[in-house]
């Protein structure tokens, strides 16, 4: 594998910043020689890359297209428009809004727009697979909103809809909100929407997670008929760091409003160019064959682990990631992530419902497949990963023998090369 990030710019970086270059360097080869498993993450293209790392970061663009507080904007007007027309097409929004710099901004402009502080929404526990801005305690959310947080039902580890709606009908929430961080299962949001006009709440999405599956329909895309969506543009969308918000119509402009000037100054423009490549490449047809292989390498991995003899929270997947209990094996997910992290697989540990152990060392560890599809493995892969996955958790206070298995991993890995 060649040292360089990529031609052009690491030559620079590379005669300026030997010891930056180094480190970019080493942080390409460990992504490289890793089978990254955590479901958050995926890889861009090289496209993608480039436009991040564009000139168009030199431009301040306070505003909105044909509307900024700055000259010079010929261009990145232009550059706005086509990352908004794409998104648009791709998931079948009114009025999108790219300029949200992450994920948790993404969330907070929806609530400063839609809510006042004190008022209720409903969103899902962070212990139970949602996000800590869908109003955990620690968050900004859970501090300046009453938040009511809706579990998940302790037999099947499901979502419980009869339970959100009597939840829902208690509580009369301003936003219901859906969408998950470490759900493995389809969401119903047919359901959460006639609950959400029961009760007379704004519908919203944080679809971060499955952005990717939405927007080809290998899970259900909520978009044309919430009110509010937000997502993430960097995990199965496959874009840059970044997020978007997409909405009705009537809820644009307090929206982006909220963005700027109630949250954010000058929009990131490289990072939305990123957004119009990655947005560009999800329309094309080859991207639903990427998506649907996802999920059948996420069930195949499922499979695998399962009859290794792991449990998985609710049994399985019918999305990219999956849930598994490590507490038949006596290992902690603290336990295991370090294991797995020595030899180059990478996971992250993760809370399973109603977990008796604490968050910082909980009983489970959340996996996915969104990097290892976009660097080509397919269901004989994910075989392999399973039973290297399971040999580690197995070999964990041997640190010999342990390191053998580091040299499988990297066999596998260097059979499905990405960046050159
Ligand atoms: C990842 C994630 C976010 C936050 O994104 P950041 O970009 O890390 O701020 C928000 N909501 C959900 C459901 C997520 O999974």
């Amino acid at each position: 594998m060649s040292s360089k990030l990529y031609e052009t710019h690491l030559n620079a970086i590379q005669s300026f910043d030997p010891v930056l270059s180094d480190l970019l360097v080493k942080e390409k080869q460990r992504q490289m020689n890793g089978l990254e498993l955590i479901p958050s993450e995926n890889l861009v293209s090289q496209a993608v890359l480039e436009a991040m790392g564009s000139v168009a970061t030199n431009k301040y663009a306070e505003g909105y297209p044909g509307k900024r507080y700055y000259g010079g904007n010929e261009f990145i007007d232009q550059i706005e428009q086509l990352a908004i027309d794409r998104a648009k097409q791709l998931f079948g929004a009114e009025h999108v809004n790219v300029q949200p710099n992450s994920g948790s901004p993404a969330n907070m402009a929806v609530y400063f727009a839609l809510m006042q502080p004190g008022d209720t929404f409903m969103g899902m526990r962070l212990d139970m697979g949602g996000h800590l801005t869908h109003g955990h305690p620690v968050n900004f959310s859970g501090k300046l909103y009453k938040c009511i947080q809706y579990p998940v039902d302790p037999k099947t580890e499901l979502l419980d809809y009869d339970l959100i709606r009597k939840m829902a009908l208690e509580h009369k929430p301003k936003i219901l909100l859906s969408g998950f961080t470490a759900y493995p299962r389809v969401i119903d949001f047919k359901i959460f929407r006639e609950i959400a006009d029961e009760v007379g709440a704004i519908c919203m999405a944080d679809i971060a997670h499955i952005a990717g599956l939405c927007a080809v329909n290998v899970h259900e895309n909520p978009v044309p008929y919430f009110d509010v969506v937000t997502t993430t543009t960097h995990k199965t969308l496959r874009g840059p760091r970044s997020a978007i918000i997409m909405c009705k119509e009537k809820f644009g402009a307090a929206i982006d409003k909220a963005i700027f000037p109630g949250l954010q100054g000058g929009p990131h423009e490289h990072i939305i160019a990123g957004k119009a490549v990655a947005f560009k490449e999800a329309l094309q047809p080859e991207f639903k064959n990427y998506a649907q292989q996802i999920v059948k390498n996420a069930k195949t991995l499922a499979d695998e682990l399962t009859s290794l003899g792991l449990r998985l929270v609710t049994g399985g997947t019918d999305n990219h990631l999956l849930l598994v209990d490590l507490t038949s094996k006596g290992i902690s997910g603290k336990e295991a992530e370090h294991a797995l992290d020595s030899i180059g697989i990478y996971v992250n540990k993760n809370a399973i419902p109603y977990d008796s152990r604490k968050p910082f060392d909980p009983s489970g560890i959340r996996l996915g497949t969104p990097v290892l599809t976009t660097r080509g493995m397919k269901e004989s892969e994910m075989k392999e990963v399973a039973r290297l996955i399971v040999k580690a958790l197995d070999l964990h206070k041997d640190s010999e023998k342990l390191k053998t298995v580091q040299s499988e991993v990297l066999e596998l890995c260097q059979q499905f090369p990405f960046y050159k």
